[in-house]
């Protein structure tokens, strides 16, 4: 089995990356897509994927302005958007 790489060009960021034969082969047995963006990119994808999952849309318990939090909105937590937040605490 030859050794080496192949070119590809980083759909996200357009910067040319390289995929070894071994990382193809890998893929191809796997029966997966080879990789469109470049590793940097797809670091990036998987880390707002986890943001994401962890963030929700909530409404402050106090002056019901719409928020983020990382509660889930049915949880029991009681949420205060930053404003409230630090009123109450201070
Ligand atoms: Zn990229
Ligand atoms: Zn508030």
């Amino acid at each position: 089995m030859a050794e080496g790489t192949t070119k590809s060009t980083c759909q996200d960021c357009g910067s040319e990356f390289q995929i070894v034969t071994q990382e193809k082969i890998f893929y191809k047995k796997k029966n997966l897509p080879e990789p469109k963006s470049c590793p940097d990119c797809r670091r990036k994808a998987r880390l707002s994927l986890r943001n994401e999952r962890k963030l929700y849309h909530r409404t402050c318990d106090k002056c019901q302005k719409k928020i983020i939090s990382t509660y889930r909105p049915d949880s029991e937590y009681t949420v205060y958007c930053q404003d409230c937040f630090w009123k109450y605490i201070g």
